[in-house]
């Protein structure tokens, strides 16, 4: 690398990056030789998980081109300060259009074939990398850097950590201001206000808060809906901690439930338990979502679980693997899924409870620390 990281960590204060900046080091090394049989001699990443993932940098405009020996991380102007005091890659303050300067250092690297995100790159962007590539070839590449981001260092399993418990304490503190007659969007408010105070990010996705027959929209979109007495109440939540997110849905009941509602939260719960107690590490994927189905199936309930159990998280919120009936992707130790069955019918409501995992070589450790005994408000 081009910057050793000991040189980073001189100055007074900056000491804390060093150990990040090893991390992120290694990452590259560990990237740049996964393509060394390839015949490709650059890779330019432009998706920006995948640059933070590689570099560190956070910003909301970057590139990196990554050669055997070289780590270039090209910015706007705009963070001229933040970049060097968040990664140890060789700074290029762009005065034009990233993908203007990178092909020219592409060039200038005498590289003859450039690896790029194929999933990740817009047309135009493709199409302008295409137009500069007189002296190189582009090489699409898949998903390499999102395989490599499966499976999470214990750096990030104790930022995943940190995430799921704010997200917790966000979800607790604003359940204690509840009450009866406030709005989905109140509700919704409250929580990121929270999440705000106790010091993430920001959240990981537009939080969800649903109540009602709305509680059957899996992916509702907080109105300004009353939350009335007697129905089911709908949070699915995650905060973002120092770039990671977490995620957590919990079913809720405001007032008395029906009979019908509770078997479902009982039959939702007990498929979220059996899916859970299914992981460990070398098992499909399918297999764990075949075992939320199963308990569901019993309860007569299969046919209204409509998605997929479960997905993997981190950078993003929803990243592999995915938990899915098809999916026969082999869990590894590490990996940092969630686990979230539902049963949603139409124009009465639905149930979804969701955790944060991360798989372990015998089993997995569930890091949400929310009860899922049937909250009654
Ligand atoms: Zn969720
Ligand atoms: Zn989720």
């Amino acid at each position: 690398m081009s910057v050793k990281p000991e040189a980073a960590g001189n100055g007074r204060g900056r000491t804390p990056y060093l150990s990040h900046f090893t991390e992120f080091s290694e990452r590259r090394a560990r990237f740049v030789e996964s393509f060394r049989d390839t015949k490709i001699d650059a890779f330019l990443v432009t998706a920006l998980p995948n640059v933070r993932y590689l570099s560190g940098f956070s910003g909301s405009n970057a590139a990196l081109l990554l050669t055997a020996d070289r780590s270039l991380l090209f910015t706007d102007p705009r963070y001229q300060t933040q970049a060097p005091q968040e990664c140890d890659c060789d700074i290029k303050i762009a005065k034009k259009a990233l993908l203007i300067e990178a092909p020219i250092w592409v060039n200038r690297l005498a590289v003859k074939r450039l690896g790029f995100e194929r999933t990740r790159i817009s047309f135009e962007a493709y199409d302008f990398l295409k137009r500069n590539a007189k002296t190189f070839q582009l090489v699409p590449v898949g998903d390499a850097i999102e395989q490599l981001r499966m499976v999470k260092s214990a750096t990030e399993i104790a930022t995943i950590r940190k995430a799921v418990e704010l997200n917790s304490a966000a979800f607790d503190h604003a359940l204690r201001t509840f009450k009866r007659g406030m709005t989905e969007v109140d509700l919704a408010g409250k929580i990121e206000y929270r999440m705000r105070r106790l010091g993430a990010d920001g959240p990981s996705f537009e939080t969800i808060v649903a109540a009602g027959p709305r509680t059957a929209l899996p992916h509702a979109h907080p109105t300004a809906r009353a939350i009335k007495g007697d129905e089911l109440l709908l949070v699915d939540m995650g905060a973002t901690v120092a770039g990671y997110a977490s995620d957590m849905t919990r079913t809720m009941g405001v007032g008395r439930l029906s009979t019908k509602a509770r078997r479902m939260y009982r039959a939702v719960l007990e498929s979220q338990l059996v899916a859970i107690d299914s992981i460990k590490a070398g098992i499909a994927s399918s297999t764990v979502d075949r075992s939320a189905r199963t308990v569901l199936k019993k309860y007569g309930l299969d046919e209204w679980f409509i998605h997929s159990t479960g997905h993997g998280l981190g950078l993003e919120i929803h990243e592999g693997p995915r938990i899915g009936k098809k999916e026969a992707r082999r869990l590894e130790a590490g990996m940092a899924i969630t686990v979230e069955p539902g049963v949603y019918l139409e124009d009465f409501g639905g149930v979804r409870i969701e955790d944060t995992v991360i798989v372990t070589k015998n089993g997995c450790e569930v890091l949400t620390p929310t009860s899922k005994d049937l909250i009654i408000l």
